[in-house]
């Protein structure tokens, strides 16, 4: 459900065009010839941080109705299903790997096998947290996945409500979810036309679970390898897509 802006998608509507089409480019670009694990990092944080830079830019030409209702410390979208893509999980788990002590990156990893192992479904509410979130606090936090960038509410009360499975939709002002989908869209193009686009969309937790668990998952992720296969999302039609959460 969106804050309605009523003319942003006209105005909008060209900007993200363009945006969807740079993404693309930038894409096909960094895993082109002669590309690299590091190529692929790279491009992940190259797109979050084209994310960050176009929604900031926009929100301030389209601001939401009324101030969001996110702050530090709330974490009722961290207990949605979280959905991504391959280059942004293997850039979450490099830096992982750098900034985790060995023994938080073994509770990590056990708190992604039990998540896996428990197999909560699509409708589990309240649902347990992302096994990411510790204390309240995202460990990946700067390299987050677009979706959760994009994870905004007007009104906490109707997250609260949604938590408990009181309520489908929250009202959530338009902007990051457009640039969410602008951004995804390219980079799925990018990523099918350099012959990587297998994958689809991702479930964050198993997916991380095997970027974590794979030596070199760049590497071989590069190489064609279907090592993302069981984190594949297929959704309730089969449909290779975000589902949207707002
Ligand atoms: S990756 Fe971080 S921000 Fe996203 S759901 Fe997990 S804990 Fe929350």
């Amino acid at each position: 459900m969106s804050d309605d802006v009523g003319e942003i998608d006209e105005i909008a509507e060209g900007f993200v065009r363009d945006l969807t089409e740079s993404v693309r480019e930038m894409t096909v670009r960094f895993l082109g010839p002669g590309r690299s694990s590091e190529s692929v990092l790279a491009l992940a944080r190259n797109m979050l941080n084209i994310f960050d830079l176009t929604q900031e830019r926009m929100a301030a030409m389209f601001p939401p109705s009324r101030p969001l209702a996110c702050a530090k410390g709330c974490t009722y979208c961290c207990h949605l299903l979280v959905f991504t893509d391959a280059p942004t999980v293997l850039l979450m788990a490099d830096d992982l790997q750098r900034t985790l002590a060995p023994a938080a990156q073994e509770e990590l990893t056990a708190r992604l096998a039990a998540f896996e192992e428990a197999d909560y479904g699509l409708s589990m509410v309240p649902r347990p947290a992302c096994p990411l979130l510790v204390d309240d606090l995202c460990q990946a936090y700067d390299k987050r996945p677009l979706v959760c960038r994009a994870q905004n509410a007007l009104d906490v009360y109707q997250c609260l409500r949604k938590f408990e499975g009181g309520r489908k939709l929250v009202v959530a002002h338009d902007i990051p979810l457009i640039v969410w989908n602008a951004v995804s869209d390219g980079l799925s193009a990018g990523l099918a036309e350099a012959g990587l686009g297998a994958d689809g969309t991702l479930e964050l937790s198993k997916a991380m679970r095997i970027a974590l668990e794979t030596p070199d998952a760049p590497g071989r992720w590069l190489a064609g390898d279907a090592l993302f296969a069981p984190a594949r999302w297929s959704g309730a039609g089969g449909e290779h897509r975000m589902p949207g959460y707002h």
